[in-house]
């Protein structure tokens, strides 16, 4: 099995392994400086790349290729142009040029820009991120890249993303150069922890809640739910373990490190968590992981829910990023074990803690979608209140730090800080609070708001270049005369006393955490039009253009988009439960009304005198609900109409939240109610119970 593993690993990915067994040597050692120093390629360059990936991408089977980019609804997207170009005398051959390697002009006149792109302008062009490889997909050789209008203005997630890791590597460099340390670059590292759910496809296929909006907007409570733990690592179902087993040999191919996998918290969900990689590198995995989960689940009779919150009521799916930051051989958030590195690991620590406080509403921004509303705050997922933990141990350094007192560490330091030498964090001692959204598990943070759905680049663009920032003013610190020593340990103790209300090692699901976060003047937003807002303000918009990740006009864009796609979905929600309840359920209560009317008369026709107390009691409180959910249809009707009509991008979004939600909570509650009253023969949806307890 392990020569096999081996063999499959990377197959369908040119990848450092293949370039170098197949480029000639001086094309080889450019594209390794543009990889590694993000120096451009020279059309000559890119001409003998390109021929040379083809040739290998034609022995894979591949007949296409199409540059694989992230427009800002975070779904990857391709446009497939065939390799062959047919011959003046009949024949074919296969052609592709360094020029449609590096640049490629896709008609994208239709993605969402944010205003960015009058339709009738000059299009988008996509270029190469030559620091991912390319892969095989369906024989489509697909190019990861970076998508730009001709005006130069990010129209994808994946340009900024690069932008900030550029950013944060040319501060931490300048930061280690004070260590005494020369490197040329820095590279923040991820490993997206991925949630998802499998349910039968034969139950999937009879819900349009869950075929059009990911997730059941009915569906009373199964009497069954996670309060006997009994699924997380439990044994895994057959038909869930062979599609887990082909989803790991499909992602090895693409190289993609898929590496453990087990059942979650909620009956039918399930996590997979790949080793950790280069920030964009890890961003792609992540999409075609997604990807591969989708495709792959249907052979197995089963489909990949990989909504948020797809079941009211069980916990939601999340996806956690664990991000650190290193050169090629050293984690700078490891705190090592001499006084030196400890002082550096504070450095980065407090970079770190100063950044999250200070850019909490930016953070948040990032994981706010209206599928992540209904975890953030929830009880299962942490508050919409960025905090970080940072465990027993390190509170107890940094406490000591800022209060200019002893600390009693088990080794005795050898450097006048005010701490002993650092202890190397444990897991165990610093992973056991679940409910914090941002904690330091030994040597990386965890950031555990985002949601299953998201594309983590927004995420990563607004942490680099938010700790970037932070870094910037260590080196302004620290560049200036005194002893380096000295400057450096007074900038930390300073920067962690300025931040130390976002450090929280409690209870992140205790409602007294708000109103203490509230007194700490920690933000809370709790809803994506609420957060969103934060995208416009000034003091954001001038991080991002300090360090060229995104000007004002994307950023304002962005806020555009986001609030757009906000009201978009809730109006595809309300639609789609007006459609359900008016086609499918009603006519279902009525009918089964009907059967039970029928039989209740059947009976005294019979039985002169007989009881029919119970087909009475049915019949009373289902025809209750029935009126209800009309009036509640008719309700969500007019007032999603209204929402739906209103033209300012922020009021309407608003609107949805503040008035479209609640009516169709309303609709669902009497829905519900009358699920738990009408035979499931009669009910079209399938019930909870049955899709997240299915066997086999
Ligand atoms: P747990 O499952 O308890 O959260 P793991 O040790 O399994 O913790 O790690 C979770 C994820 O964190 C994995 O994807 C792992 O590769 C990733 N990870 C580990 N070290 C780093 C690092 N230095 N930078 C980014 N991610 C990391
Ligand atoms: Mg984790």
């Amino acid at each position: 099995m392990a020569a096999t593993v081996m063999e499959l690993y990377g197959s369908k990915v040119f990848n450092e392994h293949e370039m170098r067994e197949r480029l000639p040597s001086s094309t080889y050692k450019s594209l390794k400086a543009t990889i590694e120093k993000g120096q451009p390629l020279e059309l000559d360059m890119a001409n003998v790349v390109a021929s040379v990936m083809k040739r290998w991408a034609i022995e894979q089977g591949a007949t296409h290729y199409t540059h694989w980019f992230q427009p800002l609804t975070g779904i990857t997207s391709e446009k497939h142009d065939g390799f062959v170009s047919p011959q003046p005398d009949g024949t074919a051959i296969m052609e592709f040029s360094g020029k449609e390697l590096i640049k490629g002009e896709p008609d994208a006149s239709s993605f969402p820009s944010g205003g960015l792109r009058a339709t009738a302008e000059a299009r988008g062009y996509t270029a190469w991120d030559p620091t991912s490889y390319a892969f095989i997909k369906d024989d489509v050789l697909c190019i990861p890249t970076a998508f730009c209008s001709y005006t130069g203005e990010a129209l994808d997630k994946k340009t900024p993303l690069l932008r900030s890791m550029q950013a944060i590597s040319d501060q931490a460099c300048k930061v280690l150069k004070l260590f005494g340390k020369d490197v040329e670059r820095v590279s923040t590292t991820v490993g997206p922890e991925q949630e998802y759910f499998l349910i039968r496809k034969e139950d999937y296929d009879k819900r349009l809640d869950l075929v059009l909006t990911g997730r059941t907007l009915f569906g009373c409570m199964p009497t069954k739910g996670q309060e006997l733990e009994e699924h997380y690592f439990g044994t895994i179902r057959p038909c869930v373990s062979a599609f887990m087993k082909e989803l790991d040999e499909e992602l090895w191919k693409l190289g993609v490190p898929a590496k453990t996998k087990h059942n979650e918290v909620a009956p039918a969900q399930h996590e997979l968590a790949p080793i950790y990689d280069t920030t964009n590198v890890a961003i792609d995995h992540n999409l075609l992981t997604m990807e591969m989960m989708k495709k792959i689940a249907p052979k197995y009779g089963l489909v990949c829910l990989q909504h948020e919150k797809p079941f009211d009521g069980v916990n939601g799916s999340g996806k956690h990023n664990n991000w650190s930051i290193g050169t090629k051989n050293e984690n700078l958030l490891d705190p090592g074990d001499t006084p030196m590195e400890n002082l550096q690991f504070l450095v980065f620590l407090a970079a770190v803690v100063k950044a999250v406080d200070e850019y909490a509403d930016l953070l948040r921004t990032a994981v706010a979608t209206p599928g992540n509303d209904h975890r953030l705050g929830a009880n299962e997922a942490p508050p919409a209140i960025i905090s970080i933990f940072v465990g027993e141990e390190l509170e107890a350094v940094i406490d000591a730090l800022c209060t200019d007192s002893p600390y009693a560490g088990p080794v005795k330091m050898k450097m006048d800080l005010g701490v002993d030498v650092l202890p190397t964090f444990s897991k165990d001692t610093t992973d056991r609070n679940r409910t914090s959204p941002f904690a330091f598990t030994g040597n990386k943070f965890e950031f555990r708001a985002p949601g299953s759905a998201e594309n983590l680049s927004d995420v990563n663009t607004i942490l680099n270049t938010a700790v970037a920032k932070a870094l910037k003013d260590f080196v302004e610190a620290a560049s200036g005369d005194g002893d380096f020593e000295c400057v450096a340990a007074a900038w930390v103790k300073k920067t962690l006393n300025d931040h130390r209300r976002v450090i929280f090692n409690g209870d992140g699901y205790d409602p007294a955490w708000e109103v203490e976060a509230e007194r700490r003047g920690l933000p809370n937003r709790k809803c994506t039009p609420d957060a969103m807002i934060a995208l416009t303000e000034d003091k954001n918009i001038a991080l991002m253009e300090e360090f060229g990740v995104l000007t004002r006009t994307e950023m304002l864009s962005r806020y555009e988009v986001e609030m757009e796609h906000y009201s978009k979905i809730i109006n595809i929600e309300a639609r789609t439960m007006q459609r359900i309840a008016s086609k499918q359920l009603l006519p279902a209560v009525t009918s089964y009304m009907g059967e039970v009317a029928g039989a209740a008369a059947a009976k005294q026709a019979v039985v002169e005198g007989i009881s029919t107390k119970a087909e009475q009691k049915v019949l009373v409180a289902l025809s209750g609900y029935a009126d209800e959910m009309s009036d509640a249809t008719d309700a969500l009707n007019a007032i999603t109409d209204a929402a739906s009509a209103m033209k300012d991008e922020a009021e309407k979004a608003h609107a949805y939240h503040d008035n479209v939600l609640p009516a169709m909570a309303r609709l669902r509650a009497a829905a519900d109610a009358a699920e738990q009253l009408v035979d499931e023969e009669y009910w079209p949806l399938p019930c909870y119970s049955r899709m997240l307890f299915y066997t086999e």
